[in-house]
């Protein structure tokens, strides 16, 4: 019988959260030691081919048009260019490239189809692919996964009570209906969320919930301690302590065993020991570079420092699952429909976001 669980309930993750520290740590380690070699850590390297710009009203990011950042936006990325980034990182031992557009979600045009087209050219380079490119459809995702897409992203971000605190420009249920699309197709799920953004420990335990009733459950779920950006409406909140993100790794190790926890943002701001107590808990991917899209990140070669002193070793692409075909575009099966889906815009409102927003207006004015 299988032991993933998908009906995990909140009382229970948070009874898991909650135990003394040393005892949460043992139990996680075994899990993790059962499902992964615990000596081997994914290193992806994230990489923002469409930076800035986005119509979304995320609370935590610097990219939405609407909040004043320093932020410098770039259009999308050519695919030598692309190419010659995937190749640094192949050098520095990335196994996986994740690309990143600011975009609300997909649109079949000139645009959707450079991205296919960087999918090929890394795919090519015997390097797992992955993108996050906002939501999409059925057909989108067919096309991705005929260019050779590995992964797709898509963060549910927190619980699915808190999420209404943050965005106002989209659903949970669209979140979860682009999951359900890429499951249609062999791409891999990559989804997890951000600890810090004023959430409490319940909404912490009600994502995992969310997660783990995924079924399958997520090949990677990413857990990001939230980088405060100047300009944000989430620029006040405090740096996570070290100790929560340890608690969210390990819990996460114990109801999602066989995914791999990456250690996301927020790692310039932790130390080697507090790393090193992550991949004990159960961490087992981190991002690499020296930029985590828009965010500061720790530079390749302290990574791989930290690596040796720890005896870890980067993971060999395709370890997980077999390396996806590519399908050249004139040989595709399928087409760009044009669809234009009615992914929700709930529109409430949320108070800092809306400061935050009213700030960037009048600093525009005083220019
Ligand atoms: S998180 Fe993504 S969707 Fe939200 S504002 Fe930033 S770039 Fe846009």
């Amino acid at each position: 019988m299988s032991e993933i669980r998908h009906n995990w309930t909140r009382e229970e993750i948070l009874e898991i959260y909650n135990k003394p520290l040393m005892d949460l740590l043992y139990e996680a380690a075994t899990v993790h030691r059962k499902y992964h070699d615990p000596n081997t850590v994914q290193v992806s390297t994230l990489l923002s081919i469409k930076t800035g710009g986005c119509p979304e009203d995320c609370g935590y990011c610097p990219q939405a048009a609407r909040y004043h950042t320093d932020l410098e936006g770039n259009d999308l990325m050519s695919v030598s260019h692309v190419k010659a980034q995937a190749l640094r990182a192949k050098a520095s031992g990335s196994s996986r490239v994740c690309m990143g557009a600011a975009w609300r979600n997909v649109k079949d045009g000139p645009e959707f189809d450079q991205v296919l087209e960087m999918v090929r050219t890394i795919n090519k380079l015997d390097m797992e692919v992955c993108c996050t490119l906002g939501m999409i459809t059925e057909t989108q995702a067919k096309r991705l996964a005929e260019a050779g897409l590995y992964a797709y992203n898509h963060n549910l971000d927190t619980s699915e009570e808190y999420y209404k605190e943050v965005i106002s420009t989209r659903g949970y249920e669209d979140r979860l209906e682009t999951i359900d699309n890429v499951r249609k197709t062999n791409v891999t799920v990559c989804s997890g969320g951000i600890i810090g953004m004023g959430e409490s420990v319940e909404d912490r335990a009600g994502m995992l919930v969310s997660l783990a009733s995924l079924n399958p459950q997520p090949e990677s779920v990413p857990i990001n301690a939230l980088v405060a950006v100047e300009g944000t409406p989430m620029e006040e909140q405090k740096p996570v302590p070290i100790w929560e993100m340890i608690r969210m790794v390990a819990t996460t190790r114990i109801v999602i065993p066989e995914t791999q926890v990456r250690l996301s943002a927020g790692r310039t701001e932790m130390s080697r020991e507090g790393q090193a107590m992550c991949f004990f808990a159960g961490a087992n991917s981190i991002f690499a570079g020296d930029k985590l899209l828009t965010t500061p990140n720790p530079d390749v070669n302290e990574d791989m420092e930290m690596f040796e002193m720890l005896g870890l070793n980067p993971q060999k692409p395709f370890i997980k699952k077999m390396q996806p075909e590519t399908v050249e575009a004139e040989d595709s099966q399928y087409q760009a429909l044009g669809e234009k889906p009615k992914w929700s815009r709930p529109g409430h409102t949320i108070e800092r976001n809306e400061e935050a927003k009213m700030k960037a207006k009048e600093l525009k004015k005083a220019k």
